[in-house]
């Protein structure tokens, strides 16, 4: 087994089983946040490549469907043991075009696996349903069946297990795909065409193509031959591809922006809530959907709280992701960096302090000092915006209604944590918090059994758990007459 990512640096679009360039030959540079340094290229595609890879899933899925669940759940179970066999040698690969610590890339090619393996499951549970009829003589039986050419465009800050959501229902399903994934992550998208193909997955099944987003993305919705869009990212770019894929009526799943609230009641256990509120906030440095983007502490705790975060956060080893030991690696690019910068600025302008860190880190490049900030304020910018990296702002509450009123207060509403010992407080808020995602003395919460998705502007649908396969099925009513009974 070798640790070389080179192995699945594959610089091709994948369709209909053929791996190809751009049609016109253009290339996109990929580089290594950590080093500045081009890794590879990329094709830079557009509408047409798109189009005959819609038209490849299209011809595929016409006998893909009719393969049996078993044929299915053998094919993602082969998927699960290529994926664990190459572990390393991808997580290499993750950290080298994304820049998070060789541990975070582990762990993420292991969520992939993980999800393959829950779909090889599932795919065996998607019962319809028989129902009690109100005719003497006819039945009423409800089947799933798979709902057809499925598209999946993923972000940059899981570039492998975002796809894993996808991919691993949609085969489970018997739906085929074509992926874009992110332009600045591609490698490990493409290396999940990669692993189908080892598999033995039909050709066709799994399409990718890399290239201009606005072009594959107003092809994916306007071709009517696609009927499902599975998106994670921004909630700009949400809603874009929900109003383009209003016109041919796709089924669409969102997995979009959030602003989680972390909130610590005077009654936590303070190391606990530390320790959660290090690993919600720094991860993939903050660069997460379910990063704590507002820390709310109540009045009593506020100041320990404060200080013990940022004794933690001065501790972190910030480096090259693929340096063991590495615990923050860089920001994605130069402008992740100046949007940190500005929303430091604006804080400090507004009465914020800074307890820890506020600059560039000194390794230079897209390094940053991982960032707490005192006596944050509602009129700070990061109390509406998504921050995207590692600044921690801490306000203040004083009761508990506060703290829900100011948790819920935003459009978001994805990820939530807070910290109590209280059960009756655990119910109350639980219920009062208006997330999709809720973790109770966790920060990090997120399983391939339990259903993950956001609701108001964070999201539509849910991937994993039971819940996760639904969205890949046509639900059909049939109704069978003149038995005759
Ligand atoms: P993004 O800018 O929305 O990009 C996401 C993907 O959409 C990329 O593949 C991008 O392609 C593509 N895209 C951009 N414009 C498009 C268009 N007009 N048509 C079709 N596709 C288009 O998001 P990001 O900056 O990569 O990721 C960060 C965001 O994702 C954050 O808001 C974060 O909260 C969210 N996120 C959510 C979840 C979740 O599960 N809810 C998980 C992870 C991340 P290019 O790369 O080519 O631009």
């Amino acid at each position: 087994m070798s640790d070389n990512p080179e192995k699945f640096l594959k610089q091709a679009n994948l369709i209909a089983g053929e791996w190809v360039a751009a049609d016109s030959g253009e290339t996109i540079d990929v580089n290594n946040p950590a080093t500045g340094d081009i890794i590879g290229t990329i094709p830079n595609s557009g509408r047409e490549e798109t189009r005959r890879a819609i038209e490849a899933a299209q011809e595929s899925f016409e006998s893909f469907r009719k393969t049996s669940v078993l044929e299915r759940a053998q094919l993602l179970r082969k998927m699960h043991e290529l994926i664990l066999e190459n572990q390393e040698t991808l997580a290499q690969l993750l950290s080298m075009e994304q820049g998070k610590p060789l541990a975070e890339s582990r762990g993420e090619v292991g969520m992939s696996a993980a999800y393959v393996l829950w779909y090889a499951e599932e795919a065996r549970r998607t019962y319809g349903d028989v129902v009690p009829s109100p005719w003497a003589d006819r039945r009423i039986l409800v089947t799933k069946e798979p709902l057809g050419v499925v598209a999946a465009i993923t972000p940059w800050n899981f570039p492998s297990s975002m796809l894993a959501r996808k991919i691993a229902p949609a085969i489970a399903a018997g739906c085929t795909v074509v992926a874009k994934p992110a332009t600045q992550t591609p490698y490990s998208g493409i290396a999940w065409g990669m692993i189908a193909q080892m598999a033995g997955v039909p050709a066709g099944v799994v399409n990718v193509v890399t290239g201009s987003a606005s072009q594959i993305g107003g092809e994916l919705t306007k071709n009517p031959l696609v009927r499902k869009i599975t998106f994670t990212g921004s909630t700009e770019v949400g809603k874009l591809l929900i109003k383009q894929s209003a016109a041919t009526v796709k089924k669409v799943s969102m997995e979009l922006g959030g602003n989680a609230p972390f909130i610590i009641f005077d009654d936590a256990d303070i190391e606990r809530a530390v320790a959660g509120a290090m690993a919600a906030k720094y991860r993939n440095s903050g660069q997460t959907c379910v990063c704590t983007n507002r820390f709310l502490a109540q009045s009593k705790i506020y100041n320990k709280f404060v200080e013990r975060l940022a004794e933690e956060s001065d501790k972190l080893v910030v480096g090259n992701g693929r340096e063991e030991g590495t615990q923050q690696g860089p920001l994605i690019d130069e402008k992740a960096v100046e949007s940190v910068e500005s929303m430091i600025e604006d804080a400090v302008k507004n009465g914020g302090k800074i307890v820890a860190g506020g600059k560039r880190h000194e390794l230079g490049g897209t390094f940053f000092q991982p960032t707490v900030i005192a006596n944050a304020k509602p009129k700070m910018r990061f109390t509406r915006e998504e921050i995207f990296g590692p600044i921690a702002p801490v306000y203040r509450f004083k009761t508990e209604e506060e703290a829900i009123e100011l948790a819920n207060n935003t459009e978001f509403g994805l990820a939530s944590y807070f910290y109590t010992q209280d059960l009756g407080r655990v119910f109350r808020v639980m219920e009062g918090l208006k997330y999709g995602l809720i973790g109770v003395n966790e920060g990090i919460i997120t399983t391939v059994e339990a259903p993950f998705g956001g609701l108001k502007e964070s999201g539509l649908g849910k991937e994993g758990g039971h819940q996760g396969i639904e969205d890949y099925l046509d639900t059909k009513y049939v109704c069978i007459g003149g038995l005759g009974l």
